[in-house]
């Protein structure tokens, strides 16, 4: 039967001309990312020890966050704690009401997107502006990331340009990047200029100096803080890392990893408000703590959001971010999406091949492939299991518990040769379709076996 994610794939691939300007782009930036990590003799070592940060400070995740909030603290910033998106929503709510905030700016942050807190703050009267220029184009045309760094990878230069013409009034025909670029930052410029708060992700938290860190390309982060007097810090829990020595490794590892870049353009560091000025850092969990106590996927917890995965993951190349069901798509969001809630997103576990090729870029070694082959046997005891596979199983189970039905079966098969042999796959599994049926041998293994037609080296 198909998924969810077959069928939208299938859509996708209808666009064969994008569906292959996809492809191509994102095994470009993959490509860029080799360039750079083999240009680090100690890549590997980084990986290493990027990923034993990471499991250390999960595992010692009370202490480091209560380290991290104190130090916070005595920076002057004021630590809220949000156990779910709802609270995270009505925290960051209240910040802005009671200072009657009417327009927010913001910097990426895709834990925004996972508590959906655009739809929230919009419902009650606040404009929200994105201001990262892929998640401004998706704003625009009031669509979702497809891509967790490279949100409008979706999007060709002639969209965009439609777009701006349509919502910016930029020039009719021109789709050149440079001039929508410049349309996009003039824009946005106004908005800076007019917002009264501003709202940033957090890429790092270090618990030893209480402040966070936030990597972009564009200065939007900067932007959006500069200007504004308040300035709010979404930050997931698993978001803090000890100290500046385990900053300088996945400094290292998350620009090479993500874009091929020795570094993001901005690394920009909040410790305290601006004379003057508030600054609000909300800790979240909405979920986060169940899953540190999943033994068997804790270490998705590891992620810190590249999007290496996805540009090299056939699947997600090839079928692009919305075939996914999960707000973050690609080997990272089927992951992240079964620990969320298997019986939702468990369509996603079949967009795999198992070719491993995620676990071989993730920079903190999340096993990404590994935690998807576990997910797909525990499918049975979600009841989410592929009814078709079920009964083949089955089948299989009477017929290998009986050798001698097995034998008898085996010596009978080659009759069904003249009706089937040959003929297309397509109605047995979606897999068939461009692959035929082979023949069956007129003799078994066994049978020759048992003939001597077959010689044992030995
Ligand atoms: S193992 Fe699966 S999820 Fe990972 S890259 Fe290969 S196909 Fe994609
Ligand atoms: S799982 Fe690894 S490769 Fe994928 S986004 Fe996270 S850190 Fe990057």
């Amino acid at each position: 039967m198909a998924t969810k994610h077959s069928k939208a794939a299938r859509q996708f691939q209808r666009n064969k001309e994008k569906a292959e300007w996809q492809d191509n782009t994102l095994w470009g930036v993959r490509v860029k990312r080799d360039r750079m990590s083999k240009s680090l003799d100690e890549w590997e070592e980084l990986r290493n020890l990027a990923s034993a940060i990471k499991r250390h400070t999960i595992s010692h995740l009370d202490e480091y966050l209560e380290k991290f909030a104190e130090n916070a603290e005595k920076n002057g910033v004021t630590v809220h704690w949000a156990a779910d998106a709802g609270q995270f929503n009505e925290i960051v709510l209240e910040i802005l009401q009671s200072r009657n905030v009417r327009k927010l700016v913001k910097s990426k942050s895709m834990l925004t997107e996972e508590c959906l807190m655009n739809e929230y703050l919009l419902k009650h009267g606040i404009d929200v502006v994105e201001t990262d220029l892929g998640e401004r184009i998706i704003q625009l045309l009031d669509q979702k990331p497809s891509h967790i760094v490279m949100p409008a990878i979706h999007l060709t230069q002639e969209e965009v340009g439609q777009l701006f013409e349509e919502k910016l009034g930029s020039e009719q025909g021109n789709s050149d990047p440079a001039y929508l670029t410049y349309c996009a930052r003039k824009s946005l410029r106004d908005e800076f200029l007019t917002a009264d708060a501003g709202l940033t992700g957090a890429n790092f938290g270090i618990a030893d100096t209480g402040e966070v860190v936030v990597c972009t390309n564009e200065g939007n982060a900067d932007m959006s803080t500069a200007i504004p007097n308040i300035h709010i810090a979404a930050m997931g829990i698993e978001k803090v890392i000890p100290d500046y020595n385990s900053l300088a490794v996945f400094h290292r590892l998350l620009a090479r990893s993500a874009t091929g870049q020795p570094a993001t353009t901005f690394t920009s560091h909040f410790r305290k408000p601006r004379q003057g000025g508030q600054m609000h850092i909300i800790l979240v969990d909405n979920g986060r703590s169940s899953m540190l106590a999943d033994q068997l996927h804790w270490e998705t917890l590891k992620c810190i959001r590249c999007g290496a995965c996805m540009n090299t993951c056939p699947v997600y190349r090839r079928s692009g971010g919305y075939s996914y069901t999960y707000f973050i798509p690609g080997p990272i969001g089927v992951n992240l999406g079964m620990l969320r809630d298997g019986k939702t997103y468990s369509d996603n576990v079949s967009a795999c091949s198992l070719c491993c090729s995620c676990d071989n870029v993730c920079p903190v070694k999340v096993n990404l492939s590994e935690q998807i082959y576990d997910w797909r046997q525990e499918l049975k005891t979600l009841g989410k299991e592929p009814s078709s596979k079920k009964v083949m199983s089955c089948g299989m189970k009477f017929i290998f518990d009986k050798p001698r039905l097995y034998d008898t079966a085996l010596r009978c098969s080659p009759l069904i040769n003249a009706f089937i042999s040959g003929s297309e796959l397509t109605g047995v599994h979606l897999w068939g379709k461009g692959r035929n049926m082979p023949e069956f041998a007129k003799e078994s293994f066994s049978q020759m076996w048992k003939k001597g037609k077959v010689q044992n080296d030995k």
